[in-house]
């Protein structure tokens, strides 16, 4: 976010220009992406046996996310922990992923004291070489590690390999997506050409929900390139940027309420880490912007709270308390 702050001073603040400069620092940052680079599969899944299973033809799993009851965190109640040799910085970043994620979601993360006996499943965080996680809770209820090393130091790379964790594979192996995306499999080598296969899942994966460019699972366009001038991943939607790692895109967030069971009744309708550049640069509490921030980003914007007073008190419109309610 620190980038943001950056810009604010230098820019005048409208939509189109936020989502500009989104566009721009997302096609940078990718261009140096560590989770693509840590030498496992697809970059940063760490393989064992059970992922191996589901890898290796689990044809009945019908969805992007782990099903099987042993994968999930029981309602969804995430237990972790930190590394003793985690810079404190990263830890505050972590911390920072995690707050993200329960923000925006009904899952609960729970930090435990270290070397605690009493609980037997948990995440520790840890810094190694890059960035990886496991798919999903480990079924043998033991410490699970995920590493937030050097070069992983973002928001939304901390939120991809908690999700990760919490179930899900990249965005672009779906069985889908060869209508959305093309790969250039000229400038893959070999030796990388497994981490672009489609796993056998049915078109109801990812719950329903469209083919998400905007996902933070989703690989950047240079992933794997053998000549890192030239994407190996094309989006058939010109338009489209792909492998942000600001934090959750709007049907991220869906699919992680619906595998966990989340009902929420103040959601932002764009994706959160949109949002959340809006309200870096000040358009929630911008009145030329104010509706749309109110339509579009409420959670991120703090507007639920007047939502429900407005829906209480029905002769004032959210607009018209806003202006009676200062956003902070
Ligand atoms: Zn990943």
């Amino acid at each position: 976010m620190a980038y943001f702050a950056v810009v604010y001073c230098k820019t005048s603040t409208t939509i189109e220009h936020v989502e500009h400069l989104i566009k721009k620092y997302v096609e940078n940052d990718a261009t140096r992406r560590k989770e693509e680079a840590s030498g496992l599969f697809e970059g940063d899944i760490v393989i064992d046996e059970d992922t191996k299973r589901y890898l290796l033809g689990a044809q009945n799993m019908p969805r992007d996310a782990v099903i099987s009851p042993i994968y999930y965190w029981p309602r969804g109640i995430v237990y972790y922990t930190f590394d003793a040799n985690l810079a404190p910085l990263t830890v505050d970043l972590i911390k920072k992923g995690i707050h993200h994620l329960k923000k925006r979601t009904c899952l609960k993360f729970v930090e435990i004291p270290k070397n605690d006996p009493n609980h037997k499943s948990y995440i520790k965080f840890f810094s190694g070489n890059g960035c990886f996680s496991r798919i999903g809770r480990d079924p043998n209820n033991i410490e699970q590690k995920i590493s937030i090393g050097i070069g992983c130091e973002r928001i939304g790379t901390v939120v991809h390999e908690i999700m990760h964790a919490l179930g899900f594979f990249h965005e672009h192996t779906r069985p889908d997506r060869d209508k959305y995306i093309h790969i250039d499999w000229s400038n893959i080598e070999q030796e990388h050409a497994h981490n672009f296969q489609m796993y056998p899942r049915s078109l109801g994966s990812s719950f329903g929900k469209p083919y998400d460019y905007d996902s933070v699972m989703h690989y950047s366009k240079y992933a794997f390139s053998k000549d890192q001038r030239i994407p190996t991943i094309i989006p058939t939607d010109e338009k489209a940027v792909i492998g942000q790692r600001l934090g959750l895109s709007y049907y991220d967030r869906e699919e992680i309420n619906s595998l966990y069971h989340c009902k929420e009744d103040c959601v932002d309708k764009l994706s959160p880490y949109k949002c959340i550049a809006f309200r870096t640069l000040g358009l929630c509490s911008n009145k030329l912007h104010q509706q749309k921030m109110i339509d579009g980003c409420p959670k991120s914007c703090n507007f639920c709270a007047m939502k429900k007073l407005a829906a209480k008190d029905t002769s004032k419109t959210i607009k018209e308390i806003v202006e009676i309610v200062p956003v902070s």
